[in-house]
C-alpha cells in the first residue's frame, strides 16, 4: 500500500503516529510523509529568525523520518499559524493522492473540539476531503496530464486528539523506541513545551543541561502515553485512530451513523 501522513508541523506525525507509521514501513508498505508547513514559528526564544527555525526544523523532521522508515518527504510552504487558503491546500493535497496513489491516508481530526491550532483543523480537514474526492476526473481536471490520474484513496486514519472514541488501536510494542528516538529529535519542540514536563524551565532560554534533562522527560511521558492507550486493550503500547473508509465525496459510515443515531452502542474496536 502507499500510505500518506499528510500534517501540518514538522514533529506532528513523530508524536501521534510514528510507532503505527513504522510497523507499516517495516510490514514492507510505502510511507509517504507530507508536511503543509516548515513550522518556523515554532519557538519562544528571540534570538531565531523564522528561516533558522525552518532550518532546524526541517533537519529535525527528516532525521525522525529515517527513523521511522519515511520512503519520500514533501515539504509544502504555508505559513506557520497563519490562515493556510482551504480551497488552496485541497488542491494540492488531491495533486499528491493522485500522484503517490495513495491507498491510505493518515491526518488530524479536524472534527475534534478545543483544537484550537487552525493548522490542525485545515490541515485535517483538507487531508480528508482530499482522500475523499481525489477519484473525480472532472475535479482538477488540469491535474490530470504527464501519468496523473484520478485515484481512489480507500482510508483515512484520524490521528492525535479523536472527535470520537477511536475505533482502531495499534500495537506498537515492536516500534515504541523508534517512536521515542524519532519525537526525541525534534529539541524545538522540547523547549517550546518545556512548561509540560518541567514548570521550572524557561522554555524562550532552555540551557544545554536543561534541554538534557526535558530529553529524559519526554521519553517518560511518551512511553507512558503509549502504555496509557494500549491499557484498555491489553497491550503494552498503542496509538489509537478513528478510521474511516471513503467513497466518492463521502465517508463509507451511513450505517454506523444510523446506528448511532438510534442509540446502539458503538462497534468494538478493532487492533492492529
Ligand atoms: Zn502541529
Amino acid at each position: 500500500m502507499n500510505i500518506l501522513a499528510i500534517f501540518a508541523h514538522p514533529d506532528d506525525l513523530t508524536i501521534y503516529c510514528s510507532g503505527t507509521l513504522a510497523r507499516w514501513a517495516e510490514e514492507g508498505h510505502s510511507i509517504f510523509a507530507l508536511c503543509c508547513t516548515k513550522g518556523e514559528v515554532g519557538t519562544l526564544r528571540r534570538d531565531l529568525t523564522k528561516e533558522k527555525v525552518a532550518e532546524m526544523r526541517l533537519k529535525e523532521l527528516m532525521a525522525a523520518n529515517l527513523i521511522i522508515g519515511v520512503e519520500e518527504t514533501i515539504v509544502l510552504d504555508y505559513p506557520d499559524a497563519g490562515f493556510i487558503s482551504g480551497p488552496d491546500l485541497r488542491e494540492k493535497l488531491i495533486f499528491y493522492v493522485r500522484k503517490i496513489k495513495a491507498d491510505r491516508v493518515i491526518t488530524f481530526d479536524p472534527w475534534v473540539n478545543y483544537e484550537v491550532h487552525p493548522d490542525h483543523v485545515i490541515v485535517g480537514r483538507m487531508a480528508a476531503e482530499a482522500a475523499a474526492f481525489s477519484a473525480f476526473p472532472l475535479l482538477y481536471p488540469d491535474q490530470l496530464k504527464e501519468g496523473i490520474e484520478p485515484y481512489k484513496c480507500s482510508e483515512v486514519w484520524l490521528m492525535g486528539q479523536l472527535g470520537h472514541q477511536p475505533n482502531y488501536f495499534v500495537d506498537i510494542t515492536t516500534t515504541l523506541e523508534k517512536k521515542v528516538n524519532a519525537a526525541l529529535k525534534f529539541e524545538a519542540t522540547l523547549e517550546l513545551l518545556a512548561q509540560l514536563f518541567a514548570p521550572n524551565i524557561d522554555p524562550a532560554n532552555v540551557s544545554p543541561d536543561e534541554l538534557k534533562k526535558l530529553n529524559k522527560y519526554a521519553n517518560r511521558l511518551l512511553r507512558s502515553i503509549a502504555s496509557a492507550i494500549g491499557k484498555n486493550i491489553n497491550l503494552k503500547a498503542a496509538e489509537a485512530f478513528f478510521v474511516q473508509k471513503t467513497l466518492p465525496g463521502h465517508f463509507d459510515n451511513f450505517q454506523q451513523q444510523l446506528s448511532e443515531m438510534l442509540g446502539n452502542p458503538s462497534e468494538q474496536p478493532k487492533i492492529y
